[in-house]
């Protein structure tokens, strides 16, 4: 299918949808949960009544093969809020990777448990960063080993968002240190589980509707059929891994995908087949946070005088507008690009899934300084939504990939690019 910039009509009432939700019902809960830090319910409830809330939609969406459908969705919900947003989709993440890795049978089995149904709502978690790092997603340290008919799960995860409350846990750990990425395996461990600990709940800066905890597994015993994908496969990849990993050139140590052969090769990593597929519904995200701000912005600037004129007429308040209205653009443009190119399962040979994530996650922060800014004293005070937008925008230059790493991805994917013949043989030289 050829990439096309437009929505359907299925899209658009879609969009409509998602949007008039966030505006109803998002935004005026906002800075209420931002405040007291707590998960929203009422609103996921709404949520799920809305069909906002329910695994069809998102595995509807993820088998869109435009790829725009989830990109338009995140990018509404989180114009209302991105803390209440993120409760919402969190299950989504945890279900793109356990479709990454499960078998059909386990989908099945697991998917409707990641959200339960109105009245009965469930959360889901996937818990893949650790105390000791995020970024290097190959040092995973938390640890599976087989006993008997049973897997046994000993390590700890920070960071993680739904951990230690969710009903379903998607925990990425190492089987077999020596076979690098494909020694690890993805587990469901239920809530109730003995030896699955929350240790506590992370106080934070932003996003602050959404719920972080610090988990720990000690001796955390379930059943081997909650290894996704089976033992047999498992077993072949760390097969595979083993040699790899025994002839290979030193590893990439990033949670990213590149645009080289190897990278190609890397795709079928647990924790990074998952980013992958997520990275573009991040960005969508992020988008909807950088719109908001200048939507902001702009009807403030608007109705703001000083000097007998609307602010906006001074080109030091339009200006930094303007940039910023085609920066949200072209960002949106490189989301949608890579959220097309996942949903065709084309390689993202040039970085473009890692390019999607860091502009619309620098944009969103830039969008959201500039409107505090714009606001002057009121863009400081918690009497408007600027400040919380800023301090939420900031998470996304830092999980899902840091934009180092996503930089480090796209100079990766350049210099794999190069053409090595010599520069000199090359130019033309004048006689
Ligand atoms: C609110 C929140 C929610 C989160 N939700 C989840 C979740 O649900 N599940 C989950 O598994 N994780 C989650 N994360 C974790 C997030 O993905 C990690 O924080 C992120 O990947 C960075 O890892 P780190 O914090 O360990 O930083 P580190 O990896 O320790 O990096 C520290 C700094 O060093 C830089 N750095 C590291 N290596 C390089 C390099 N090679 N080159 C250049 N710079 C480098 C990084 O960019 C960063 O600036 C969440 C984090 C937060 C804050």
């Amino acid at each position: 299918m050829s990439f096309s910039l437009e929505l359907t009509e299925e899209q658009e009432a879609l969009r409509s949808k998602a949007h008039a939700f966030a505006r109803d019902v998002i935004r005026p809960a906002a800075p209420e949960y931002d405040r007291a830090q707590e998960l929203p319910w009422p609103v996921i409830e709404a949520a799920a009544q809305e069909g906002l809330y329910e695994w069809q939609l998102y595995a509807g969406l993820s088998a869109d093969p435009t790829g725009l459908s989830l990109a338009v969705v995140m990018e509404e919900l989180f114009w209302g809020c991105a803390g209440i947003g993120l409760s919402i989709v969190m299950p989504a993440l945890a279900l793109a990777a356990i479709r990454q890795a499960a078998t059909d049978e386990q989908l099945v089995r697991w998917a409707p448990e990641c959200f339960g149904t109105p009245g009965d709502l469930r959360l889901a978690a996937l818990a893949v960063t650790e105390p000791s790092g995020g970024s290097d997603v190959r040092s995973i340290q938390t640890r599976a080993r087989k006993d008997g008919g049973d897997w046994v799960i000993d390590g700890q995860k920070v960071f993680i968002g739904n951990g230690g409350i969710a009903d379903v846990h998607v925990v990425v750990a190492t089987v077999d240190p020596e076979a690098g990425h494909r020694g690890q395996g993805v587990f469901i461990v239920p809530k109730g589980t003995r030896g699955l600990t929350m240790l506590r709940k992370l106080d934070k800066l932003g996003c602050r509707a959404s719920h972080t905890g610090e988990i720990v597994f000690e001796d955390c015993r379930v059943p081997a059929a909650h290894l996704l994908g089976g033992e047999e496969r498992l077993t072949a990849r760390i097969a595979k891994g083993r040699e790899a990993e025994r002839g290979s050139p030193p590893p990439l140590a990033v949670s990213e995908e590149g645009g080289t052969a190897a990278a190609v090769q890397r795709r079928s990593s647990a924790a990074l087949g998952a980013f992958e597929r997520t990275r573009p519904m991040v960005a969508a995200q992020a988008i909807g946070i950088a719109r908001a701000a200048l939507e902001f912005a702009r009807d403030y600037a608007v109705s703001r005088e000083a000097f007998g004129q609307p602010i906006i007429e001074n080109q030091g308040v339009a200006f930094p507008l303007a940039d910023l209205a085609a920066d949200i653009d072209a960002a949106r443009l490189l989301t949608w690009r890579a959220a097309w190119m996942a949903a065709q399962r084309k390689p993202f040979e040039h970085a473009e899934g890692s390019m999607s994530k860091l502009k619309a996650s620098e944009v969103a922060v830039r969008a959201c300084e500039q409107a505090v800014q714009t606001l002057g004293g009121w863009g400081y005070i918690k009497d408007f939504p600027v400040e919380k937008w800023y301090r939420d925008a900031k998470l996304y230059t830092i999980f899902e990939g840091t934009s180092e790493i996503q930089r480090l991805v796209i100079g990766r994917a350049l210099r794999a690019e190069a053409n090595t013949e010599p520069l000199d043989q090359r130019m033309e030289r004048p006689r």
